[in-house]
């Protein structure tokens, strides 16, 4: 019984925005045996490099990296917990699924929020947040989203920051599928709270959720006045780990271990550039054979959304995938649901080979349900690269 369910969740092959296929030596890392964290100091020391290898990958020059034991979802919320206080300002900035639902996580910490709406097509334009905080604010914090996944749209986090700092306003940034794909500084962008994880652009397991703090987020932190209700999302008892070489729970040694070679072989500016050179050709490609894209600007690095043809079903779409080649893509939910499909080309999944069979499968799934493209995707992406 149990070698079949087992087997009937393997085998697949990934090409969703998150999670993302696991490298082979990012696994292998997985299956080492671990010292025990909670006795070994060595894990202590392990633990403060890894954490500092990331905090220089998104440029975090004056503050700090926490890796907290969780998916993407925690570090959302304890970014939510941790700072914000009851009643505080909190201007809520969104252009699609997940910068709304940092509305909900903000209320549940007692924010006094105030939201300001993109159009959901577009990336969100700087100048009218600008002009919507001179008239709304003083706000404490603001909350958005660098890459909303749903849609495949990436945010100008650079711009956005710069104009909440001038504003002296604290930013929650979720930056979970964006960072790796698309270029992240924080001291540069003025940003103070950067949010990541592991499953994403750096294709490892599962688990991690990164929480960079600038100086600033940490002096706010030290300073707050009210207890945070929780344990599991409080980062004031991450404030004092190095000196008190003490961890709030044990820590996933292995889940940090494969992290640590996920990052480790990353060269940024290069993994960089490849994202943004996969993600262009794959755009060009679709729309040379009469696809349309649901992004009108900001076109992700890392995901790109499709509408999907009249009469074509996500399900039989994702039904033929999976028959033809075993692949899955994304599909839409929320105001997306079954308009969409998406195509994840982050970390494992930004390789021209692998993008080509998906190409491939796609060519022939689309054939299958009526629906023949104009061209072949798999032959016109190679032009494109
Ligand atoms: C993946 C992701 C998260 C983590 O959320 P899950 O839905 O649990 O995967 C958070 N924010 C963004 C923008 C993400 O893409």
């Amino acid at each position: 019984m149990h070698a079949k369910t087992i087997s009937q969740i393997q085998g697949h092959w990934l090409m969703t925005p998150g999670p993302t296929e696991v490298s082979a030596d990012v696994r292998f890392a997985m299956s080492q045996s671990y010292t025990n964290p909670d006795l070994d100091p060595a894990f202590l020391s392990f633990y403060i490099e890894t954490a500092q290898h990331f905090n220089d990958f998104v440029g975090n020059a004056d503050g700090e990296t926490f890796l907290l034991a969780g998916e993407g979802i925690l570090g959302l919320e304890a970014a939510c917990a941790s700072m914000i206080e009851p009643k505080d300002r909190v201007l809520i900035i969104e252009n699609g699924i997940f910068g709304e639902g940092f509305k909900d996580f903000a209320q549940m910490y007692g924010a006094d929020t105030c939201v300001f709406s993109g159009d959901r097509r577009n990336a969100l334009d700087p100048e009218a947040i600008e002009a919507f905080i001179s008239k709304n604010g003083p706000f404490k914090y603001a909350t958005l989203v660098h890459c909303e996944t749903p849609s495949g749209i990436t945010n100008p986090v650079d711009a956005i920051g710069k104009i909440l700092r001038r504003h002296n306003i604290v930013s929650i940034v979720d930056s979970v599928s964006a960072i790796g794909g698309e270029a992240m500084d924080m001291t540069a962008y003025g940003l103070d709270v950067v949010l990541c994880a592991s499953q994403k652009a750096f294709s490892a397991p599962v688990g991690i959720t990164t929480v960079s703090l600038s100086k600033i987020a940490l002096e706010r932190l030290r300073q707050r006045e009210t207890a945070i209700p929780s344990f599991y999302a409080n980062l004031k008892l991450w404030l004092n780990y190095k000196e008190e070489k003490w961890f709030p729970y044990t820590q996933p040694i292995h889940l940090l271990a494969a992290f640590r070679i996920a990052i480790d072989q990353l060269e940024k500016e290069a993994f960089i550039s490849k994202h943004e050179k996969v993600a262009e050709a794959v755009r060009q490609t679709l729309v040379s054979t009469g696809l349309n894209l649901f992004a009108q600007s900001g076109h992700a690095n890392t995901v790109t959304t499709v509408l999907l043809p009249q009469g074509i079903d996500f399900e039989d779409l994702q039904q033929e995938l999976s028959q033809t080649s075993g692949v899955l893509v994304g599909g839409g939910f929320g105001f997306l649901s079954n308009q969409i499909f998406r195509i994840g080309h982050m970390g494992e999944g930004a390789d021209e080979l692998k993008i080509k069979r998906l190409l491939s499968a796609l060519d022939q799934s689309f054939m299958h349900l009526g629906y023949p493209l104009e061209k072949s995707l798999a032959k016109e992406f190679v032009k494109f690269l």
